[in-house]
């Protein structure tokens, strides 16, 4: 059973709360996130905390799946309010600018996802630390940064492909604020950060829409997702808009068309310069409704080369190409980085293009192609089965993940959300 996994976000019913309990007594995954989340709201014993953190499941359960309900607040006790929010937003004037540039790196850390952001002052934010075996590559690109602190550090969501590194991140640099989405995984990787977290007495504090994050006074970042919970880890990934005068950023990670479509249909503005394309480039994000909202001039595709899941997806590459955007891809140019001064956007390199035939056409459209959410879904749900992973091989689908067409729990014996990996 991989309950736990989704203990933090998901809906639960009665039956599933009993097995949730045995779970939060049995798991040390579960004692860990308990003392972790609860480490900066009281020094009581282990057992009152625990009845604390399963009230806040009911909650959950109960009650809002949107940010913009007060739900109380069991992660984080100096989380600012949302009515502190609103007012730290009215007030964030992003001119008239100072001299200085914001400055994001995307770290190429292979198939995963790493994004450096580094303030007009100085201020650091990180996005991710791709995996495990990449950890090295972050903390040493950090270095040479000359980074000392990450003042917000921001898990998207549990995957190892985002939060493998983050443990020596946490055990190399000195950390300002956590914020990670209310999901975790049963998993060693997700369990050596919340270590590292317990460790340094850090707090986490919940990754939701409605949040604005306060960092540099010039720059205004909205987290802008997860708007409700989700059955897929990937749509609880915090999602979050950086404005520098008139320029803007948007970070994905691995948010999928469910995410997606609410965020459409949330109230939010969504236009960027720059997206940091959604999940790696897989054909379960960037849905042609979301593209037409946030309408970037320039895309970056985080991937590594030859990985097994296909990623970027030619449909995805088409997408944008059809559109006229820029794209920029780790696995083809290696580190990216791209600077604003508050009125232009400066990448460091050219953008991509394909090189051969059978690559994407770019054939800029001067109106963009308007596609209603309904219809971009439905592209999204192609009838595909496969018997058996025999046959999903054979028609060189595999290994197939979730979302993709064709996968089933089925076919996904360690039910990993990778059917026929093997
Ligand atoms: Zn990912």
């Amino acid at each position: 059973m991989n309950l736990l996994k989704y203990v933090n976000g998901m809906l639960i019913n009665h039956q599933m709360m009993s097995v949730i309990r045995r779970t939060l007594h049995t798991s040390t995954i579960a004692l860990l996130l308990v003392t972790v989340l609860l480490s900066g709201c009281s020094n009581s014993n282990l057992g009152t905390d625990s009845v604390n953190a399963q009230g806040a499941i009911t909650e959950q359960a109960n009650g809002s799946t949107t940010a913009q309900a007060a739900a109380p607040e069991p992660v984080s006790t100096d989380q600012p309010t949302n009515k502190e929010e609103a007012k730290t937003t009215s007030v964030a004037s992003p001119l008239p600018l100072k001299e200085g540039k914001v400055v994001v790196h995307y770290i190429d850390v292979g198939q995963g996802a790493s994004q450096l952001i580094i303030g007009p002052s100085g201020k650091t934010i990180l996005i991710d630390a791709g995996n495990n075996d990449k950890e090295k590559v972050v903390t040493d690109y950090l270095k040479k940064q000359g980074v000392k602190k990450i003042d917000i550090l921001l898990g998207t969501h549990p995957d190892a492909d985002h939060t493998g590194g983050l443990d020596a991140v946490i055990r190399t640099f000195d950390i300002g604020k956590i914020y990670m989405p209310r999901v975790q995984a049963n998993t060693k990787t997700f369990e050596s950060v919340l270590t590292e977290i317990a460790k340094k007495g850090l707090k986490v504090s919940t990754a939701k829409a409605g949040l604005t994050l306060e960092w540099e006074p010039d720059v205004t970042i909205k987290m802008i997702a997860p708007i409700g919970t989700y059955p897929d880890a990937n749509d609880m990934s915090a999602v979050i808009q950086l404005t520098y005068g008139t320029t803007s950023f948007l970070f994905t990670g691995d948010a999928e068309v469910e995410s997606e479509k609410d965020m459409v249909q949330s109230q939010v503005n969504l236009n960027s310069d720059v997206l940091l394309v959604g999940h790696h480039g897989s054909k379960t994000s960037t849905s042609e409704a979301f593209l037409n909202r946030v309408n970037p001039t320039y895309a970056i595709i985080q991937s590594g080369k030859e990985n097994k899941y296909g990623h970027p997806t030619n449909v995805v590459l088409d997408r944008l190409a059809k559109k006229g955007i820029k794209i920029y891809r780790n696995d083809e140019q290696g580190n990216i980085v791209f600077s604003s001064n508050g009125k232009e956007i400066i990448p460091s390199v050219t953008e991509w293009k394909p090189s051969t035939k059978s690559a994407v056409p770019v054939q800029p459209v001067s109106k963009p192609i308007e596609v209603s959410p309904s219809q971009a879904t439905t592209e999204q749900k192609e009838t595909v089965y496969y018997k058996n992973c025999a046959e999903a091989k054979a028609a060189g689908a595999a290994p197939l993940r979730k979302g993709d067409p064709g996968y089933r729990a089925a076919l996904d014996r360690d039910n990993d959300g990778i059917a026929c990996e093997k």
